[in-house]
């Protein structure tokens, strides 16, 4: 029999996967009051002791396998989760509560855990709050070896080889450190395909499948699950008719990766000879070879957030400055295109998570340029640091989330100062450095001619863009269905801006998700685009659509889709374009 679920499904380049399931049902489960007797205490005290035992190997193996090159300092993370596993305030506590009151383990933690997460909240100091977090996290740990079917010792979460991890929900540094530990495919309860975890899982070539709701109940350890990121679904126990067909598709996808690898060396261009610039999307310094493998000619958006990353305190500019004259020097004289920092809504670290508390709509609140704008302390060491490293090669710097022309005027107005403390330090930095923005924000889109004209480049980030114009969370799996780059508003928004930026002889690109899809690639040549940014191993895809496109062909049937525009199903029309 094959049980089979649906869900949200996020295409990646390689968008299958096969393996036995690690179910992490930590997080989901809820806990249960069970009543012992006396004479069990010792029992039940003994059963804590070798989950909170057996949580501390599981920590300590995970330190231990941390490759040494990881950006980001997961260690320190984990010394202190184990530390509160040593700490009396916890486990002794559960010890007494479960002696006191006759009842489960679980029970008891979970008492405590209510008790100090109390304590916690009602603190005055934001830094003492976060540890709110880390009481979650031990607890939860000590949890999934008490509960009956959690995962045993030795399937814990050091041997991840070839499994497909199943989670109630994956955050970022989640995902970097499960695909080190060799996971080949995700699939959660909650997010979507736009959120930054499903970001990663692409560029780290993970097929993910999000949104499918109460799967950590239904699918157990060690079961064979196939993972289809195509069509959105995962299929447990499936019998060898189905087995066979989707290795045969999983064969398939190998030798069309082969067969694009002879595309490499070819120069990106239309059969009409139009140039078309594919550079890469960057989430981790490490992605530069496979950038660089896969023949991208720039980079056009690197990703500061993974520097904030697993940590509490923030990178300092030596720490930025080391980090972005590393990439250029592997890019070899590749322009990078920085984007100062993101943080915020979807993209959440410690060192700053104390400045969105009590914010009830973060997505609209303080994040990306508007944070960096009121708290110069995070936003000068990145600034100051990029200026330097355009002294070490092409480096250009990306704006996000502007959403007005006086924000851009003041950040030029911070970069011209920034400059001159860098002239009285005798550093160097290349004066001509070219300054863009992201246009994410519909009225960006709507200003584009104005942002353009005080600016050196423009990209359109149509993640948000298509997030602020439709609006929908692009973290809620339940409004994902709405999420779609082929709404005419989105498509006009797109070709304002490549019109406004054009008029102006200013490049335009576009660093997006929907860059990186080959569906769209015909109508955004035909709309006007010629440089696209996305995940490295979307590149050869999209240079097989660019190979054989004809410019002056799709120029005449995008002006023809855009007439129609309103009175039929744009996903039809863009089909047809493609089809023809
Ligand atoms: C975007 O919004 O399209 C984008 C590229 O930025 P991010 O996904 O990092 O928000
Ligand atoms: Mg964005």
């Amino acid at each position: 029999m094959t049980t089979s679920f649906q869900g949200i499904g996020i295409s990646t380049s390689r968008s299958l996967a096969l393996g036995p399931a690690f179910v992490d049902g930590r997080g989901g489960r809820s806990v249960s009051l069970t009543l012992i007797t006396a004479d069990q205490v010792a029992l039940e005290v003994e059963r804590l002791d070798q989950a909170v035992a057996a949580a501390r190997h599981a920590l300590k193996a995970v330190r231990d396998q941390i490759p040494r090159h990881t950006p980001i300092n997961i260690a320190d993370f984990i010394d202190t989760h184990l530390l509160m596993l040593e700490d009396a305030a916890l486990v002794e506590e559960v010890r007494r509560i479960v002696g006191e009151q006759l009842c489960n383990a679980e029970w008891a933690l979970q008492l405590q855990r209510d008790a100090l997460v109390r304590v916690f909240d009602e603190m005055d100091d934001p830094y003492l709050r976060t540890r709110r977090d880390d009481v979650e996290h031990v607890v939860q740990q000590i949890q999934t070896f008490l509960q009956t079917d959690a995962p045993p010792a030795e399937l814990s979460l050091q041997d991840l080889e070839g499994r497909v991890v199943v989670a109630r929900d994956l955050n970022p540094a989640d995902a970097i450190l499960l695909r080190h530990r060799g996971a080949v495919a995700f699939v959660t309860e909650l997010g979507g395909p736009m959120s930054h975890t499903a970001i990663l899982a692409r560029s780290l070539g993970v097929p993910a499948v999000m949104g499918i709701h109460n799967i950590t109940r239904y699918l157990r350890h060690g079961e064979l699950v196939l993972v289809d990121g195509e069509t959105g679904s995962v299929l447990a126990d499936a019998d060898p008719h189905t087995l066979a067909h989707f290795r045969e598709r999983l064969r398939a996808i190998e030798a069309r990766q082969i067969r694009l690898r002879g595309l490499i060396g070819q120069p990106s261009m239309t059969r009409d000879g139009v140039e078309i610039s594919l550079l890469a999307n960057l989430e981790l310094p490490e992605d530069v070879d496979l950038a660089k493998a896969n023949g991208a000619c720039g980079v056009g958006l690197y990703r500061t957030e993974f520097l904030y990353m697993n940590r509490r305190d923030l990178p300092d500019e030596e720490e930025h400055l080391a980090t972005y004259a590393e990439i250029v020097a592997n890019l070899d004289g590749i322009p990078i295109t920085i984007r100062t920092l993101d943080l915020g809504a979807d993209k959440q670290v410690d060192s700053v998570t104390d400045l969105a508390v009590g914010v009830s709509n973060p997505a609209l609140g303080l994040r990306a340029i508007r944070l960096c704008l009121k708290e110069p302390d995070l936003f000068q060491p990145q600034l100051r640091a990029i200026l330097r490293a355009s002294a070490l090669g092409p480096v250009r710097l990306m704006l996000p989330l502007i959403s007005n022309a006086h924000e851009v005027d003041t950040v030029l107005g911070l970069i011209e100062q920034t400059k001159r403390q860098l002239d009285r330090d005798g550093l160097d930095y290349d004066p001509r450095l070219p300054i863009g923005a992201m246009i994410e924000v519909p009225a960006a889109a709507l200003t584009a001619r104005a942002l353009a004209r005080r600016l050196d480049f423009l990209s359109i980030g149509t993640n948000d863009l298509i997030q602020y114009t439709l609006a929908i969370d692009r973290l809620d799996e339940s409004v994902n269905y709405l999420f779609d780059p082929t709404h005419p508003a989105i498509l006009r928004l797109v070709r304002m801006t490549i019109e406004a930026a054009r008029a102006l002889n200013r490049p335009v690109s576009m660093c997006g998700e929907m860059a990186g899809d080959p569906r769209f690639t015909r109508l955004l040549l035909g709309i006007g685009l010629r440089e696209l940014s996305m995940q490295p191993g979307a590149i050869l895809d999209i240079k097989e659509v660019v190979l054989q496109a004809d410019s002056r062909k799709l120029k005449r049937r995008a002006a023809q889709l855009f007439a129609r525009l309103d009175d039929t199903d744009p996903g039809a029309l863009i089909d047809a374009l493609n089809a023809a």
